[in-house]
């Protein structure tokens, strides 16, 4: 998009222009700001001025001249992963309450663009211009794959050595035996300061897959991984029941003491999550805001921090919408961590952030700093813009 101020005319409007033409340099400084305010003479114009209406209107204003769609360069085609990838067509014929990608589709690209820019135009990162008091955010690696017990735990270790300080593995093999082996050898490999989620992505469309991946569970095989998640101190189950079966949802979570979460991208507005945290199925909400957008995720998360609950956003795109989860959760005090797609090695994190200019990277203290920069506060390498 390509923005202009729209046109000052009066002379109120211009002196507010001057001053918003040298803003702090760095941070917000308010006693500053008013000094400025009251030098430019504008405090006065405040009730002497039936113009100062009229430069209020229109000063601040942006304008949108244009919007052009720029295509990128890809790279690389990393491929799929063969053992969670396995039934798109149960993606596909999955809708609305069911799972899958109905429901409702916001233009949340949109939003967030506009979002960059009312950022740009305060001078301001999003996470600053939202309140947000943190500069950095623990991310935890979310894993696809599945394999032997030893192996993920030497990838696990391997994470670890990286500086990461969280992992979400799937609960999706057949047995629950092969699901606690899995989150045993974790545990035993990373110790006990390692924080452990586990997905079991029983929400909605996975039950009608024939892999792996599709093994539905009872509710008593929901509520014996539960246990087991207790025993091994997993800060939460995520996705062990069905997406509208509230009732089970809610009787699992009086029967553990292991947070449960869920909630992403199929269940659609504000009133959804409100009921699942109402009904008492969840400890840890998850909205997504690829579907949900910015204006639902920071009401859902008002709402969890009225009940004492979590908020975690789900994946996002790993890239842009990702970011703006950062500067989000950046602003909220309920929320722990961001979920980042980081399978190693082909499913690294940093092949999705290498489209910025300045990717961001993990500390080797297992955090990332939220882009000081006004807006989202990253940009799109022009070398992977498409010519032509
Ligand atoms: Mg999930």
């Amino acid at each position: 998009m390509q923005i202009e101020k729209a046109v000052v005319t009066s002379p109120a409007a211009q002196k507010i222009k001057d001053v918003r033409a040298d803003p702090p340099k760095r941070g917000w400084n308010r006693r500053r700001f008013l000094q400025k305010i009251a030098a430019a003479g504008v405090v006065p114009l405040l009730t002497e001025s039936p113009a100062f209406a009229e430069a209020q209107h229109d000063a601040g204003r942006i304008k949108i001249t244009d919007i052009k769609v720029q295509q990128l360069i890809v790279e690389k085609d990393w491929g799929t992963y063969t053992d969670y990838v396995g039934a798109h067509t149960a993606i596909l014929y999955g809708g609305g309450r069911e799972g899958g990608l109905g429901g409702v589709q916001r233009p949340v690209g949109i939003e967030i663009a506009l979002w960059d820019l009312i950022g740009k135009a305060a001078n301001q990162p999003l996470y600053k211009l939202w309140g947000g008091t943190r500069d950095r955010i623990m991310p935890y690696s979310s894993m696809f794959k599945l394999g032997p017990s030893s192996q993920r735990a030497e990838t696990a270790l391997e994470l670890k050595s990286q500086g990461w300080k969280a992992i979400k593995l799937k609960s999706h093999y057949a047995t629950l035996k092969e699901d606690v082996a899995q989150l045993e050898a974790v545990r035993n490999a990373c110790g006990p300061d390692f924080i452990i989620t586990t997905d079991g992505n029983k929400a909605g469309f996975s039950v009608s897959f024939q892999g792996t991946r599709g093994v539905p569970w009872s509710f008593q095989r929901a509520l014996e991984t539960a246990k087991e998640c207790e025993r091994l101190e997993v800060f939460w189950l995520e996705e062990p029941l069905p997406r509208y079966d509230f009732e089970r949802l809610a009787e699992l979570n009086r029967l553990t003491t292991v947070n449960l979460a869920g909630g992403e991208a199929q269940n659609p507005g504000v009133q959804e999550f409100r009921w699942l945290l109402e009904k008492g199925c969840f400890d840890v909400i998850q909205p997504e805001i690829n579907t949900q957008g910015v204006a639902v995720l920071q009401k859902v998360a008002v709402i969890a921090e009225s009940m004492e609950k979590l908020i975690c956003p789900h994946l996002g795109d790993g890239r842009l919408s990702t970011v703006c989860d950062m500067h989000l959760v950046a602003t909220w005090p309920n929320a722990p961590l961001l979920e980042c797609s980081n399978e190693i090695p082909e499913g690294a994190y940093e092949h999705s952030y290498a489209v910025f200019e300045e990717p961001i990277k993990l500390t080797k203290d297992g955090y990332f700093e939220l882009p000081t920069k006004p807006g989202l506060g990253v940009a799109i390498r022009k070398d992977l813009y498409k010519k032509g």
